[in-house]
């Protein structure tokens, strides 16, 4: 919902972009060999020696990495670990894509709800990833294909501490203008990002704005992903003041209900200041946070959903 900045032009063909984007990858890597070769260059120096200040740069920027690729083997180890429940995870989501294609909120069985956070992973992610660990919680994270190359590690984390990633396309179109092949390249795009860093593909498609029509909701269909909507939104992008906002939310909270929030797209440090107050707000009124695919398992949500306006397509 949040209005992101980087909206590309409307008048350029998917199909261009996803050229292009291809073409930025390779340029990209490029980059980042030429830049290996630069390193190493300096770090020898003119001399020919080891100068030690270069080296301890090379050695600052050898540590992002290794923890990237700590993370990265932790999610793999919980993505094993985790096999049976994904298996029912998913097959609890297929379940529901028979009779719906789109949820906004889960069945009021237990009380448990679901937090979501849209337009990531930024740098807000890991601060928010900090509050669901310690207090205990997990969420749902609809991310921007566009954002993981540059924010590969809290990705790697959310997974690795039991969060699910679901696809909020690659870079943030309202696809209900979009042609169906357009729509299609904005999810593949985003999935192909996300099993990029061996994570699961995901099953959950949360549409950006909540622009949906039964065209886009057919085509998540297609790419077997239930469409997520939410049942209470924080409008946590108005910026209120974070006790405000964690008031509403406990005001309006039930069992079963999908909770919007945004960890990117803008400044978070909001929803970052909020978070704590309504995570411990729900577990003190009794509320388990618990995964998207989680809420749909324990909850089965109705058949028939009462979600937003949405626009038929002829
Ligand atoms: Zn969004």
């Amino acid at each position: 919902m949040a209005a992101n900045k980087q909206p590309s032009p409307q008048s350029t063909p998917a199909s261009d972009q996803h050229r292009r984007r291809q073409l930025v990858a390779l340029a990209a890597g490029l980059l980042v060999a030429v830049g290996s070769v630069v390193i190493v260059a300096v770090s020898v120096g003119s001399s020919g020696k080891w100068d030690p200040e270069q080296l301890a740069q090379g050695a600052a920027a050898e540590k992002p990495k290794m923890e990237l690729e700590a993370q990265a083997r932790a999610a793999a180890a919980v993505i094993e670990k985790r096999k049976e429940e994904i298996k029912a995870e998913n097959a609890a989501i297929d379940a529901v894509l028979q009779t719906t294609g789109i949820v906004s909120q889960a069945g009021p069985e237990n009380k448990e709800v679901a937090l979501t956070f849209d337009d990531g992973p930024s740098s807000y992610t890991g601060g928010i990833l900090d509050t669901l660990k310690k207090y205990d919680a997990k969420a749902t994270f609809f991310t921007l294909g566009n954002q993981i190359s540059e924010f590969p590690l809290p990705l790697q984390r959310a997974v690795a501490e039991g969060h699910v990633v679901g696809n909020h396309t690659w870079d943030h179109q309202d696809l209900t203008r979009l042609a169906p092949k357009d729509i299609r390249g904005e999810l593949t795009d985003n999935n192909d990002a996300v099993t990029g860093k061996n994570l699961p593909a995901p099953k959950l498609f949360r549409p950006p704005y909540g622009a949906v029509n039964d065209l886009v909701i057919a085509e998540a269909r297609r790419a077997g992903m239930l469409t997520v909507m939410w049942s209470l939104d924080t409008n946590d992008y108005k910026l209120p003041a974070p006790e405000a906002m964690a008031a509403q939310v406990l005001a309006e909270v039930h069992s079963g209900a999908i909770i919007l929030m945004h960890d990117g797209g803008g400044d978070r440090t909001t929803t970052s200041a909020a978070l704590p107050i309504i995570v411990k707000g729900l577990r003190k009124a009794g509320y388990k946070m618990v995964t998207v695919p989680q809420l749909l398992l324990d909850n089965p949500p109705a058949a028939e959903q009462n979600t937003v306006e949405r626009t038929p397509v002829a």
